[in-house]
């Protein structure tokens, strides 16, 4: 049976989504840059999610090739590292749409840094056209700002593109209450008030994203982007994940 064919079920609870994809997860084992098999399977994971007939929507992160905060440590202006980091961003987008359409999904690239050699420039209502045809738009270069994260700008993009939900693929199946990979005893949440996560600086992303994704009621899914399928699931509701909302 082909990916096409498979039938949802429990059938997904959302109709469009962003995934947020860090360039950490993007590295796979490696201590810098892309891991192809990790791309591919990241690849895969989205297309079954297509297949399921749900829009979705990427941003990227670049933290495997450029962090802006790590050179500006090192004496780098923060501005022009910053950039930097946007740029890490968009060969990420560019490795995840040949990945995506070497197994046959429609993307589109549309850059917050016009790059119109390489990728369109971001304009919302062409993204809206793009998924409203059934493409999968990555949305590189961050918000286009120094000073922001890619965090931020899929927050940014969720509540532009009117997504239902915002998913954000970690090394770990949700957030805990201490780290899982020290504390045997550490537990999961299940959901989580953006308010609570905001107080108690639990880490899920920054206050800025947390805060705008409140404003738009737009809720944020935590999920491991690293188990093969984990993305179909828990959008049926299935496998592990946290849940930030406005009720606890
Ligand atoms: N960045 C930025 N503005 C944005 C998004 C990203 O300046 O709107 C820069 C920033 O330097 C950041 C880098 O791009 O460190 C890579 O993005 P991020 O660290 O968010 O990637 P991730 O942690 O998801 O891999």
């Amino acid at each position: 049976m082909s990916v096409s064919q498979i039938p949802a079920d429990p059938p997904p609870r959302y109709k469009r989504v962003l995934l947020k994809i860090s360039g950490e997860a993007l590295m796979g084992d490696r201590e810098y840059g892309l891991d192809p098999g990790m791309v591919a399977q990241i690849a895969g994971d989205v297309a079954k999610v297509r297949a399921l007939g749900v829009d979705v929507c990427l941003v990227v992160g670049g933290g495997n090739i450029f962090r802006g905060v790590s050179a500006a440590s090192e004496g780098m202006e923060r501005a022009s590292a910053d950039y930097m980091g946007m740029l890490a961003t968009v060969i990420n987008a560019l490795a995840l749409q040949s990945a995506l359409e070497n197994i046959g999904v429609d993307t589109r690239v549309q850059s917050a840094i016009p790059m119109s050699t390489v990728a369109e420039p971001y304009i919302r209502r062409r993204a809206a056209r793009h998924m409203a045809k059934g493409r999968v738009v990555i949305f590189a270069a961050g918000t286009g700002n120094p000073f922001f994260t890619t965090d931020t700008a899929a927050a940014l993009r969720a509540s532009e593109m009117g997504c239902d939900v915002l998913l954000k693929g970690t090394k770990v199946d949700g957030v805990y209450d201490a780290d899982p990979a020290k504390n045997p005893d550490a537990t999961r949440y299940e959901t989580l008030s953006y308010m609570r996560v905001l107080t108690d600086d639990l880490g899920v992303m920054d206050h800025a994203a947390i805060s705008l994704a409140r404003e738009n009621a737009i809720p944020i899914l935590v999920f491991s982007i690293y188990r093969p399928g984990a993305f179909a699931e828990v959008l049926s509701g299935e496998g592990r994940f946290t849940l930030v909302r406005t009720e606890e």
